[in-house]
């Protein structure tokens, strides 16, 4: 098993420079690591939803489900309850899933379903050429927003930890080491992990300069506490010149959805019962 059985012939038509490279280098090299220890190939989904993001299922030749706009959850969650053996990756961008999926992120979040999500988070739509995301800063100028946008950015990490998910990390395209060691970090995680990667975009949102110059790796950061996970994810606010964390802000390891959905089947019976009683009663 290499990297190389990973990859289909099928043309790659990214731009050069884009993020998304080191994000498939990343998930290459862990899915490598992760069969040579062990894991079955066949027992890996990736879940893509629509955007540039999304060709990741055209290039990585693995088992995968090109999902709608914004729907990678809801897929990612139908394939880990149909079968909860499956490791399930959701690969999804920031037009993705901090905008149209949102409310299918905070569920998952708040249920702890033992899915993996990795948000290529370059803050702009690429593949409809360059309109303003729900991460996108005050006053970027694009297709849709010539002007500027008049809108402040999400903070997903926040967003995040107040909706329960028990892994919430951050990673930037341009440092591989941490990308990968978050990736199966994330990977390794029972329950719901949340990665949210600043990703390069080179043609529309070309941010590396910005970003190289305020990143900076957490240390000496308690991983097991709320607060101070809360704290570093607001560190990086509407402020240009504040410092943006990257690495691993909180891990809770508790029982997942699954668990408690399979330990607690739910009995129809007597709520079938009723629904009957309620016939009668009309008829
Ligand atoms: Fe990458 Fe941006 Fe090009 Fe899309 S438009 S492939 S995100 S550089
Ligand atoms: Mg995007």
């Amino acid at each position: 098993m290499t990297d190389r059985n990973l990859v289909t012939p099928a043309e790659n038509t990214w731009c050069p420079g884009c993020g998304n490279f080191s994000i498939e280098f990343a998930l290459k090299a862990v899915i490598s690591d992760l069969v040579r220890g062990g894991q079955s190939l066949d027992e890996i989904v990736l879940v893509t939803g629509i955007g540039c993001h999304a060709k990741m299922a055209d290039y990585l030749n693995i088992n995968s489900f090109y999902s709608l706009h914004g729907r990678t959850i809801p897929a990612a969650t139908g394939i880990k309850l149909a079968n909860p053996k499956l490791k399930v990756i959701c690969c999804a961008g920031d037009g993705d899933c901090y905008a149209e999926g949102l409310d299918h992120l905070i569920f998952a979040a708040k249920r702890n379903i033992d899915i993996s999500v990795i948000i290529h988070n370059n803050r702009v739509y690429g593949l409809t050429t360059g309109q303003y995301t729900p991460t996108s800063p005050l006053g970027f100028r694009g297709r849709s927003t010539p002007g500027g946008t008049t809108e402040l950015p999400i903070n997903p990490l926040e967003l995040m930890l107040a909706s329960g998910a028990t892994f919430v990390a951050r990673g930037y395209t341009r440092k591989m080491e941490q990308l990968r060691s978050l990736v199966m970090q994330g990977l390794a995680h029972r329950g719901f992990s949340f990665i949210d990667l600043l990703q390069i975009c080179a043609t529309y949102n070309n941010t590396t300069d910005y970003y190289n110059e305020h990143v900076y790796d957490l240390e000496n950061h308690d991983i097991s506490s709320f607060e101070d996970a809360f704290t570093k994810a607001r560190e990086w606010d509407y402020n240009a010149d504040a410092r943006i964390a990257l690495g691993l802000f909180y891990q809770h390891v508790m029982p997942t959805y699954e668990d408690r959905v399979f330990a607690h089947p739910p009995d129809n019976t007597d709520r079938l019962k009723g629904i009957e009683e309620i016939l009668q009663k009309k008829m």
